[in-house]
């Protein structure tokens, strides 16, 4: 982890420069030649990345016009280096605007460029740190007290924006470490599903991924690196859960019972109280009669029993979601035999370069080309997150008998079977069973390069849309009535993700319990804040789920600011308590209910975790980043009832 974000100084010869630019991202590279000399004629010229997003991922230029761009860069970057290595005045807004349309190939509404000015730090400061002043009169930002709970990537997050605010704050965390996800996941295959160049906190990138999908260790092992950095640490009580928060309305204060491994229990006091739990944290067994009876070992993909020699084992695999889609690649080499059990087939995103490692002229390129790694960064971000969210949304003119919501859906519906049948091959058993039959974006995509496919053919696996009607002692029976025997069990069945905060008792006023307010139906405003909870935030809360679009890091950024304002604005105003008004409130889950029923994910007609047992969509967010990144960048007073 680099943690530097100043710019790269050149002192390597024009033959390292010249290799590190054999494997440069042409449009990021384009944009950050401007930046180097100032020169936005490059813009005026015949090479023009074009609008792609299911081209070759580099703006579809020809091998001649890439070889073009990368002698102009290296004549830029000898200059660059023997002049000095100075850096001309940052772009304007209008340039900024004419280069993003430049590099993505077509306009770019005009709100992206603040957010733009933001990502490449263009202010010359963190523009998502808050400062928080000390309050006028007797108060004291010192003496002000926060809880957290939870020290994964949100926790930690606004722990070091707490820390640099200077704000005193303590973190719960159940587990022994930090990480989170990063820490329970440890299912071989695990890696993140999101190009790890915007999986990264902004202000932290890290030059030396060592691959472009990092597994479960390495980044566990940032986030770690990220904690003692920030020196987030030493105000981590680790081992210890949250019992009960209950607000003491008289006080404006939130009193926090906990408990440690050894059953120690302890009162803590909070000004402020927030959580970062997450979603995907409570494995999700399914409901089957007989499910203790198994006398293998069985084990859920997030409490992953490494104890377990599956070599030459008769395995079940229960599910085909994310997880196993992971795992089973990894795993069925070694066994004997492995049967998934599948419900529903995942939609897939074809990504060549899944499992592919950075190359170290990537990294040279990140860690010496000024701007290089932000305009790469922010390539990812509209490649793989915001330009994907208009492909899922419902055209209400359309209709169709595919499952497809709009033209552009039905196109890369199309393409993803001829994918899918390309993989599968001559086997048309396979190929019913791997294409689905429920809108694309109606599930979590699976990203793969073949492995999940390839999995699936191999002679010792197969797969069942036999549903499991109970666990048997010796394996599970079907509903034909048969019993499959088998050795193990690997429950890859996901999580409970609408029990938001569950287990967790959060008592507000009037003494409502959090948990019987939301029963199967948790809402908040923008995710974060619930009346009748004062000063209670909520970090990847209801509705801050992504899907298509995007990285959860970019999301827990805009939800931590906002928060870290919030704050900033009760103790500079030495105010007690801000509690969110029920008609801000209740309007805003109107308009994100609406918004939803026209994603695909919104449809009736399948399950998944992103909806309710009544099918309201209560975990995703329906609309783009850039409008989450607006909405939060500062709180507004007229939405929250001060005192
Ligand atoms: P999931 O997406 O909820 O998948 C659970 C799977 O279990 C589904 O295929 C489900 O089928 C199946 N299932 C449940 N009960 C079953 C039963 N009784 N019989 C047969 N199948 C059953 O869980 P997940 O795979 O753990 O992923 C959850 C989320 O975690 C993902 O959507 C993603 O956001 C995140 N994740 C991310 C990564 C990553 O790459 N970074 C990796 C893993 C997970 P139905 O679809 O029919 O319900």
């Amino acid at each position: 982890m680099s943690g530097d974000q100043s710019f790269g100084v050149i002192t390597d010869s024009d033959a390292v420069i010249e290799t590190a630019l054999s494997e440069a991202h042409a449009p990021a590279l384009m944009m950050a030649m401007i930046q180097i000399t100032g020169d936005t004629s490059l813009m005026d010229g015949d090479i023009r990345p074009k609008a792609s997003l299911f081209g070759d991922g580099e703006g579809d230029l020809s091998r001649e016009e890439r070889a073009r761009v990368r002698q102009m860069a290296l004549d830029a970057l000898a200059a660059y280096r023997d002049g000095g290595c100075k850096l001309p005045a940052a772009p304007d807004a209008a340039t900024l605007q004419k280069m993003v349309d430049f590099m993505i190939g077509e306009a770019v509404p005009a709100d992206y460029v603040p957010l733009l000015q933001e990502e490449l730090g263009i202010s010359g400061f963190d523009s998502r740190d808050v400062k928080i002043d000390q309050p006028a009169g007797s108060h004291n930002k010192d003496n002000y007290k926060v809880v957290i709970v939870g020290a994964g990537m949100s926790g930690l997050l606004m722990a070091i924006r707490l820390k640099n605010a200077g704000i005193p704050f303590v973190i719960i965390e159940k587990n022994p470490q930090t990480g989170g996800t990063w820490y329970e996941n440890t299912y071989p295959g695990c890696r993140v599903d999101n190009p790890n160049h915007l999986y990264s906190y902004s202000f932290e990138p890290n030059h030396d991924w060592p691959l472009h999908f990092s597994t479960h260790d390495v980044l566990f092992d940032y986030f770690n690196r990220c904690a003692d950095k920030y020196g987030i640490r030493e105000h981590i009580r680790f081992n210890t859960e949250l019992v009960e928060a209950r607000y003491l309305e008289d006080d404006a204060q939130w009193q926090i019972s906990v408990r440690d491994i050894d059953g120690v229990e302890d009162v803590l006091e909070a000004d402020a109280f927030i959580s970062a739990v997450g979603q995907l944290n409570r494995p999700k067994m399914p409901d089957l009669p007989g499910i203790d009876s198994f006398e293998g070992p069985s084990f859920h993909s997030a409490r992953w029993d490494h104890d377990v020699d599956l070599a030459g084992k008769r395995v079940a695999v229960i599910g085909s979601g994310a997880s196993a889609a992971q795992f089973v690649p990894e795993i069925a080499p070694d066994c004997g035999s492995l049967t998934v059990f599948q419900r529903t087939p995942p939609w897939i995103s074809e990504t060549p370069h899944y499992h592919d490692a950075v190359s170290d002229n990537i990294k040279w390129l990140l860690h010496n080309v000024p701007y290089y790694d932000k305009w790469y960064r922010f390539w990812l971000f509209w490649m793989t997150s915001e330009g994907l969210l208009p492909m899922v949304k419902v055209d209400p003119e359309w209709s169709s008998n595919d499952d497809s919501v709009s033209a552009t859906h039905e196109m890369i519906q199309n393409m993803t079977k001829d994918y899918i049948a390309s993989q599968v091959g001559d086997d048309p058993e396979l190929l019913r069973l791997a294409t689905p039959h429920y809108p694309m974006g109606g599930k979590r995509n699976l990203r793969d390069n073949g492995a999940w496919l390839g999995a699936l053919k191999r002679d010792n696996v197969s797969v069942t849309d036999n549903t499991i009607t109970e666990i048997t002692p010796k394996g599970l029976r079907t509903e034909d009535g048969v019993e499959h025997e088998f050795d193990v069990i690997v429950y890859g069945t996901g999580f409970t993700a609408s029990k938001f905060l569950a287990p967790m008792r959060i008592i507000g006023k009037d003494g409502v319990d959090l948990r019987n307010h939301w029963g199967d139906n948790p809402r908040a405003y923008l995710g974060m804040t619930v009346p009748g909870f004062p000063n209670f935030f909520c970090l990847y809360g209801p509705n801050t789920n992504i899907v298509v679009n995007g990285s959860i890091i970019f999301f827990s950024e805009c939800e931590v600011r906002y928060v870290a304002r919030c704050i900033k604005l009760l103790v500079e105003k030495g105010l007690s308590a801000m509690d969110c008004r029920e008609d801000v409130h209740d309007s805003f889950n109107e308009e994100i209910d609406a918004a939803n029923e026209q994603m695909a994910w919104g449809l009736p007609g399948f399950s998944s975790w992103y909806k309710n047992a009544e099918g309201r969509v209560t975990q995703n967010w329906p609309h783009s980043l850039l409008e989450y990144w607006a909405r939060t960048r500062e709180p507004s007073e007229a939405d929250f009832i001060l005192n």
